[in-house]
């Protein structure tokens, strides 16, 4: 029988890459997209066949995480037998200037999904896309049982659908989970988080177009893993017979900085000379260091990072060199690792 999945977020980095590995997987995939006056689906462009085509397995469906209407016909029509909750406002900075607006799209948002789901009587497995931003101002190391502190409107919107999905589990004996996901990256990286700001200036250093890079706080730490990887981790988790939250992070530590100098000295130049600061990068609260503890995920998903940081910042580097040498498209023949086939600890495939 053929698996039908539904993907909030499906234009987004990991919703392209999840759409990808589903597909691979014989996966029929169907994708919520926002009517936009401009077409929004770069990213999975190469992925779509027309629906008139015999054997095509994408199906994309206009469709909003505020119109909650819209989600039960949706989910009642596609009766998944697996949704993943991927679309969100993600972007911390952003989420200081439009918190409404990340309240509604990434917290309440998630209830609409999962009310959609109960009112429509399906019954999929369901995985929420939950953030590492939860811990906020909690010292690292971070794992499942860590407490929150989140700092930010994008973290507390999160937190709001971290317990929402906890409570329909316990509520309607629902199969949902939270993977905690620590920060991800990819050539398919939106261009305002920081890694792929910097590996895109410094393609435009290199090419002679751009002189200076304008950052906020360098000095924060994060956890950096490769997206085609923590996209196996999500489908891992609705794999297993218990549904249980994990994180999935590489478990390393790097600052800004030095992301900043791995990156500048793969492309041969000097950071020093390129970076200026710019207070509006700043963000009213910090979240100083996320390092992640995945040994949970290691143990029962038989998932484990591959790609660390200073080999992220090179495929995204030489993506980025690529990309504008050839005006295209930075990520359709850049190396991933999707369709692992190792075991998940205790699970017949289903
Ligand atoms: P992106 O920002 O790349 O993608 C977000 C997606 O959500 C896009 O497809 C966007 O659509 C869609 N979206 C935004 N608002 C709405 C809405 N109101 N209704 C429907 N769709 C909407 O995020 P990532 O792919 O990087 O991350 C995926 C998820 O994982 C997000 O929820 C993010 O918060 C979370 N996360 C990400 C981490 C990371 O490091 N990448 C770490 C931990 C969690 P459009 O293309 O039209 O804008
Ligand atoms: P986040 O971890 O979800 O906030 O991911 P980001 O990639 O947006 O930011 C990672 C870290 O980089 C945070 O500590 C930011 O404060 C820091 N940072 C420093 N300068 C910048 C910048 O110019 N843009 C972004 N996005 N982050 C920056």
């Amino acid at each position: 029988m053929t698996k039908r999945a539904l993907i909030t977020g499906i234009t987004g980095q990991d919703g392209s890459y999840l759409a990808e590995l589903l597909l691979s997987k014989g996966y029929e995939v169907h994708g919520l997209i926002r009517r936009a006056s401009t077409f929004n689906t770069h990213r999975i462009d190469h992925l779509y066949v027309d629906p008139h085509d015999e054997g095509a397995k994408l199906f994309l469906h206009y469709g909003d995480l505020s119109d909650g209407a819209r989600l039960v016909t949706l989910v009642g029509e596609i009766n998944p037998d697996e949704v993943y909750n991927l679309a969100a406002q993600s972007h911390v900075r952003v989420s200081f200037d439009e918190p409404e607006h990340t309240a509604d799209t990434t917290g309440v948002g998630s209830i609409r999904l999962l009310e959609a789901i109960r009112v429509a009587g399906v019954r999929p497995r369901f995985y929420q896309a939950s953030t590492s931003e939860l811990f906020g101002a909690t010292p690292p190391p971070q794992g499942e049982d860590t407490p929150f502190y989140p700092r930010s409107p994008y973290g507390v919107a999160k937190l709001y659908s971290y317990w929402i999905t906890k409570n329909y589990r316990e509520a309607y004996d629902m199969f949902a989970v939270n993977g905690i996901l620590f920060n991800h990256e990819s050539p398919r990286r939106g261009e305002t988080f920081v890694t792929r700001k910097i590996t895109r200036a410094v393609a435009a250093i290199k090419a002679g177009q751009q002189k200076h890079l304008y950052m906020g706080n360098i000095d924060s730490v994060r956890d950096w893993g490769y997206a085609p990887e923590y996209v196996e981790g999500m489908w891992r988790m609705l794999q297993v017979d218990e549904p249980e939250d994990f994180v999935l992070a590489t478990g390393q530590d790097h600052t800004v900085k030095d992301f900043l100098a791995m990156a500048f000295e793969h492309a041969g130049l000097d950071w020093g000379e390129h970076v200026r600061f710019d207070e509006r990068y700043l963000r009213p609260t910090e979240v100083d260091a996320l390092i992640g503890d995945a040994s949970k995920a290691k143990e029962k998903l038989g998932w484990e990072a591959k790609v660390h940081t200073p080999e992220l910042a090179r495929i995204m580097v030489d993506a980025d060199i690529k990309a504008l040498e050839c005006a295209g498209t930075p990520w359709i023949d850049t190396p991933t690792t999707l369709g692992s086939d190792a075991p998940i600890p205790g699970v017949q495939p289903r």
